[in-house]
């Protein structure tokens, strides 16, 4: 399957059965099962993760942020309500749809956030920090390569990435096909090797510095900060 295909597949699935299932994870109801109940909770944790680091830098109302693959606005919304300038996208129109509403519900969030339909290759102009989050799964590493050359060229100065580490575990994990069964029935789930990252983040002039990893028994997720050199 070539990046074009992959590509196509997700934004399909993402406006689909995808959406359904990922608004409901990424939700709080309890129409969930335990699979997806686990995915939830581990989700969060790295959404929080991210949001901990932003607010300990204690210039949250000042930066702007650039969130790439945004889904249903799980980081954008909490940052936005923090005063950050968010600058949200999404490949899928339903899930960007679906956050819009969400982000409708708080004024402080509605008037910081820009939504947009749009895939983050073709997204332009400066932020001091774009995000990512959990999105390289749906990508081999050639394409990650070139999308994270593309984020770095938005970064003023950072960019946030969390990933599906390729680790001995969590490749047996893949092959029984227990690990993160969301995506997995419907798309490729790709798996990154750490090193990679890294190194895709160097080439591009950027240099990995916080790092932190969230594991629950469904939920892989591993989290970097890259900042300019
Ligand atoms: N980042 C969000 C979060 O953590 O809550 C959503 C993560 S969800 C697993 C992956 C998201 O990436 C989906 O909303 C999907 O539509 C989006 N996506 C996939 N490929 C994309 C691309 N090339 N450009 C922009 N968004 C993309």
């Amino acid at each position: 399957m070539n990046a074009a295909d992959d590509k196509t597949i997700v934004k399909d699935y993402f406006n689909s059965t995808g959406f359904d299932r990922w608004k409901r994870i990424y939700g709080q109801g309890e129409d969930v099962n335990k699979v997806q109940l686990d995915i939830r909770t581990g989700h969060q944790q790295t959404v929080d993760k991210v949001i901990g680091w932003l607010q300990a830098d204690g210039n949250l109302s000042e930066i702007s942020v650039c969130d790439a693959g945004c889904g249903v606005g799980s980081l954008s919304i909490p940052l936005a309500q923090e005063g950050a300038k968010i600058f949200a996208s999404d490949i899928s129109e339903k899930m960007v749809e679906e956050g819009k509403q969400r982000a409708a519900s708080n004024s402080k969030s509605s008037e910081n956030i820009t939504f947009n339909v749009q895939d983050l290759e073709s997204l332009s102009g400066n932020y001091h920090t774009v995000a990512c989050l959990d999105v390289l799964i749906h990508y081999p590493q050639d394409k990650a390569d070139q999308m994270i050359s593309h984020l770095c060229s938005l970064a003023e100065s950072r960019v946030i990435l969390s990933f599906a580490p390729k680790t001995p575990a969590l490749c047996i994990l893949k092959k029984i096909g227990s690990f993160f069964p969301g995506p997995s029935k419907a798309t490729r789930a790709y798996l990154h090797r750490e090193a990679k990252i890294v190194k895709a983040f160097e080439n591009n002039g950027f240099q990995v510095g916080r790092k932190e990893m969230t594991k629950t028994r469904f939920y892989f997720s591993r989290l970097l900060e890259a900042t300019r050199k």
